[in-house]
């Protein structure tokens, strides 16, 4: 089943690290959200055989909707498309837009999943952040969700920030854990193009941290989170079991989805496009019933291939039997010598369905990548 993806991009603040298209003006809010809609029925014919089993709200900050706004946008996916019954229905929420009233108000929407934007426990990190929200706030928010029914819950935390240590990294994992979430995604600080903190470090302000502490710092993730009973089943993504994140799972076993929103991307038949990353452009184009698409292209065997191999072994690792069947290729013949390679060096473990990546082959993922196939 195909997946859908709608990008709601205002924010409070924009913090310095970030590289989502993201606005804090809000002017053009009602405006862009009957565009959505709009764009959100430009697809109906050309997607009706298709059925959905995951709707992801992402962002910017999509909590900062209202409940009447999300009803309206629920009516249009809902009379526009086949949507199972069971379809996870995740929202993006920063700690500190949702207190247990909106909470409460929220269980009453379809959403069933709720993915809080953390980064840390520590208020001096949340500041040079630059979010929102404190380290007493992030527990709050997620306390709130629990009481108001919501059980499946992730937390996005960060690594790697210039001048953390080890100590403060684990005692952030500790608070993470110990919140019990169904789910945590911990990812390293990267200093994207064009952000404040990619600036700052031009400046010479802040450093990368030692890439050695950072090594140090995933191989402590992998290992607490396992512990804690914690399967990780993506290089940053970890979850109890059965609740991996069914619309991720679609961008890394290649499975189809639709985007609505400015920035959003696509993936239908052989077609990836992405939208554009200006919201005033946006809705001119939606509302003058053309698509929104900044660029289009076609993803011919080569790239579906590489894309298979790369975003498999990134993940749940590669089923010979579906690679066979998306590609006509054979995985174990085709590949014998890197497959080899992985398996002596204990990069990666196998069996007679599948490969995928060891704890020791995610911590070196992007080198096996490129090196070996
Ligand atoms: S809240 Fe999220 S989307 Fe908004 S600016 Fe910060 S990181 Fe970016």
């Amino acid at each position: 089943m195909a997946g859908i993806y709608l990008h709601i991009p205002f924010c409070d603040t924009k913090c310095i690290y970030c590289d989502f298209y993201s606005i804090t003006n809000h002017s053009k809010k009602a405006e862009f959200l009957n565009s959505i809609k709009k764009e959100i029925q430009f697809y109906t014919k050309q997607l009706a055989d298709r059925k959905f089993d995951s709707i992801f709200f992402g962002g910017g900050t999509p909590s900062l909707l209202s409940y009447d706004e999300f009803t309206a946008i629920f009516d249009e996916l809902y009379k526009s498309y086949n949507i199972s019954d069971d379809t996870e229905i995740t929202i993006e929420a920063n700690p500190g837009t949702l207190d247990l009233e909106k909470l409460e108000v929220f269980k009453k929407l379809p959403i069933n999943r709720i993915s809080f934007g953390v980064q840390s426990f520590i208020d001096s990190e949340l500041q040079f952040l630059t979010r929102i929200h404190s380290a007493k706030q992030a527990k709050e928010s997620i306390l709130a969700a629990k009481a108001a029914g919501f059980e499946n819950i992730n937390l996005d935390m960060i690594f790697a920030l210039p001048g953390q240590t080890m100590d403060s990294w684990k005692y952030n994992l500790d608070e993470a854990i110990k919140l019990g979430t169904k789910h945590i995604s911990a990812y390293s600080l990267i200093f994207e193009k064009g952000t404040m903190l990619y600036s700052m470090r031009d400046k010479g302000q802040v450093q990368n941290a030692d890439i050695e502490l950072e090594q140090e710092m995933y191989e402590y993730t992998m290992q607490q989170l396992s512990d804690a009973g914690y399967r990780q089943y993506e290089i940053s993504n970890y979850t109890k079991p059965g609740y991996e994140c069914r619309h991720n799972l679609k961008y890394w076993t290649l499975e189809e989805y639709i985007s609505f929103g400015p920035s959003a991307s696509s993936y239908i038949g052989n077609k990836r496009w992405t939208n554009i990353k200006n919201i005033g452009r946006y809705i001119e184009l939606v509302d003058s019933g053309k698509p929104a698409h900044d660029f289009i292209e076609t993803i011919d065997k080569d790239t579906s291939v590489t894309e298979h191999i790369m975003l498999g072994l990134r993940s749940v690792g590669i089923n010979f039997e579906d690679f066979r069947k998306k590609h006509n290729i054979d995985f174990e013949s085709a590949y014998t010598a890197p497959i080899e390679t992985l398996i002596t060096n204990g990069y990666a473990v196998k069996d007679a369905q599948s490969i995928s990546l060891t704890r020791k082959g995610y911590a070196v993922c992007d080198e096996i990548v490129a090196t070996l196939f």
